[in-house]
């Protein structure tokens, strides 16, 4: 690997790094890296605080939220996770509906069912003792709980092909996507690159030179330890 200067390195291409790629590579004059390491050995994994949150196979998307803004921004999102899915291939969005509940007759059961005529969420009321246990026979709910069924286009992503499609179209787009750790963020003053480069030091030094960064962005969920 030559060294070489970014506009932007993005370190830790999680959920939300990924995301962030995705977003600056789309515009070509800007020269993006996205660091993270793909493939940690058992020796790092026992020495390195190094952790991740979409290694699995779910995160729930809901539309019924007692905040209204968040159904018009949940709907936005999964507008996006169609687009995501077609630019890149990878399908990690299954629309199979998400069960919300609220205590009965609190003030956020009542906020629910403002937000959902307001906003015109399509949901099933499965109340019912037996119309919940006909369709979720192994759910139990406590009985002060009042459930709904989000049938608005509310489901499961599944984390990691999300992370994968996001870092499919940021390295189409030109995105260089490097499998390390940074272990160290260095301040340098070199006028011939910009007046306040960042220098990035990765795992092995002798398969990675350092990069240099005009501006950087860490989204690692964690102390870089
Ligand atoms: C069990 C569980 C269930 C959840 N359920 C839901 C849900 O149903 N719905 C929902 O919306 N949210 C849910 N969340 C939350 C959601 O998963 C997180 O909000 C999201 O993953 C955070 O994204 P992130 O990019 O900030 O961090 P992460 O996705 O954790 O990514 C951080 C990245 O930084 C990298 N990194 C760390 N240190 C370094 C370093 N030194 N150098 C380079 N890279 C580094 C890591 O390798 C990792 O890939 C859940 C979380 C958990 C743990």
């Amino acid at each position: 690997m030559s060294e070489e200067v970014y506009d932007l390195c993005i370190i830790g291409g999680g959920m939300y790094g990924s995301a962030a790629a995705r977003y600056a590579s789309a515009n070509s004059t800007v020269k993006v890296c996205l660091i993270d390491p793909m493939n940690l050995t058992e020796e790092e994994k026992k020495t390195r605080e190094i952790l991740s949150s979409y290694y699995d196979e779910g995160r729930i998307v809901h539309i019924a939220y007692a905040n209204p803004v968040m159904q018009v921004l949940v709907r936005h999102t999964i507008k996006r996770f169609r687009e995501l899915e077609k630019l890149s291939g990878i399908q990690f969005y299954h629309s199979v509906g998400a069960i919300v509940t609220a205590e009965k007759h609190s003030s956020i059961f009542f906020k629910f069912l403002q937000g959902f005529e307001m906003h015109d969420v399509s949901y099933i009321d499965i109340s019912e003792k037996d119309t919940l246990k006909n369709r979720f026979p192994y759910l139990e709910l406590d009985e002060r709980d009042h459930p709904w069924l989000d049938d608005d286009g509310a489901g499961y992503i599944n984390p990691r092909n999300l992370v994968e499609a996001q870092k499919k179209v940021a390295q189409l787009q030109g995105c260089h996507i490097i499998d390390d750790i940074v272990e160290e963020v260095k301040m340098l003053q070199m006028e011939s690159i910009c007046s306040m480069p960042t220098l990035l030091m990765y795992r092995d030094e002798l398969a990675g030179m350092p990069a240099f960064a005009k501006r950087s962005l860490y989204i690692t969920a964690h102390t870089i330890s």
